[in-house]
């Protein structure tokens, strides 16, 4: 833990936390929202961490130093169990299967009936708050409605408009916007020993998510890219056989699925755009073969071919026979 100011490219919410726990005012309720990856749960337990630190040193900085901000220490006991998740008095909760359930509201009810040591301020994160079920959501804001003492709720979501609005009207809202392309560029180049050109690629296809760059630089991803886009381009020119051994290839790791889709749509995402905004493009070392791709074929097509792509997506999302449909799939994108 390092303090609220290293959160990567998130310099308002940072701010807005740090004046709070400056003047000693942290809501009782937060709620965090921005798309997975940009820092919400790190923020959420970076606070909890200066708020129950043993280190007051850093806890209120001085004020002629504007730069300086709270944080915890990182070495004692209250931040290594935090640290390790093994907080008595910080609370993770997350859906188990595809919801948050009632029951997991309820056992929470149960562990903060009694106040918390006199050292703690308790906090609960309810990581994907979205996934609360109404029954959940509907238990959650009767403690909103009257928080126990010292307890602090954050609520992280991608959007307000997943919760119920009664539970967004009881929380202090603080939106984390994308994380900009440069400040991932800096973080992958400094941190994940990437060149700067893959750094470059990686931070523009990462779409603002700390944790999908960070993903994508842990593998070989650049090379699984160039061998679907090669596979993409060699389909409409190729025999039945080659496309049955790539339908084949994609279905043998339903795991790798939901990232080989997305190298899909930004490829097709990034023909359409080139015809108007060349430097809008997202795979930014492809130029000349998006050029040549675009010699080849025609706008309806690189949009119906987009469209197949989603709906594949949508269809193996249900439990659809996984090799029917790359099949499917594959002919449509080699049309
Ligand atoms: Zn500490």
């Amino acid at each position: 833990m390092t303090g609220l100011k290293s959160l990567i490219g998130q310099q308002r919410p940072a701010r807005i936390l740090c004046n709070a726990l400056i003047n000693g005012r942290i809501p009782h309720a937060l709620l965090f929202t921005g798309e997975d990856g940009v820092g919400k749960r790190t923020a959420a337990i970076e606070l909890a961490g200066i708020c129950n630190c043993a280190d007051t040193s850093n806890a209120e900085p001085d004020p002629g130093e504007p730069e300086q901000s709270p944080a915890a220490c990182g070495k004692c006991r209250s931040c290594r169990k935090i640290q390790g998740g093994t907080h008595p008095e910080v609370h993770i909760i997350k859906p188990s299967g595809a919801n948050i359930r009632i029951d997991q509201v309820r056992s929470l009810y149960q562990s903060i009936a009694l106040k918390p040591d006199e050292a703690s301020k308790r906090f609960v994160i309810i990581a994907d708050a979205h996934l609360m079920n109404r029954e959940a959501g509907n238990a959650l804001l009767k403690v909103l409605e009257e928080p126990p003492e010292a307890t602090f709720f954050i609520l992280t979501a991608p959007d307000t408009q997943d919760l119920l609005p009664t539970i967004v009207s009881r929380c202090r809202h603080i939106r984390f916007n994308p994380i900009p392309q440069k400040d991932l560029e800096k973080y992958l180049a400094d941190h994940c020993a990437l060149e700067t050109d893959h750094a470059m690629i990686i931070a523009s296809l990462a779409r603002g998510s700390l944790a999908r760059a960070i993903d994508m630089s842990s593998e070989d991803w650049i090379s699984r890219r160039n061998f679907v886009i090669d596979r993409l381009e060699q389909l409409p020119l190729q025999s039945g056989a080659f496309r049955h051994a790539f339908a084949e290839l994609l279905a043998a790791d339903r795991d790798k699925l939901e990232g080989i889709f997305e190298i899909m749509k930004n490829w097709y995402r990034d023909l359409a755009v080139f015809f108007h905004s060349p430097e809008k493009v997202y795979n930014r070392d492809l130029h000349e073969q998006i050029r040549s791709a675009l010699q080849q074929t025609c706008f309806p097509r690189i949009l119906g071919k987009a469209d197949a792509v989603t709906r594949a997506e949508k269809v193996l999302a249900g439990n659809a026979n996984i090799r029917l449909a790359l099949d499917v799939l594959v002919d449509e994108l080699a049309e």
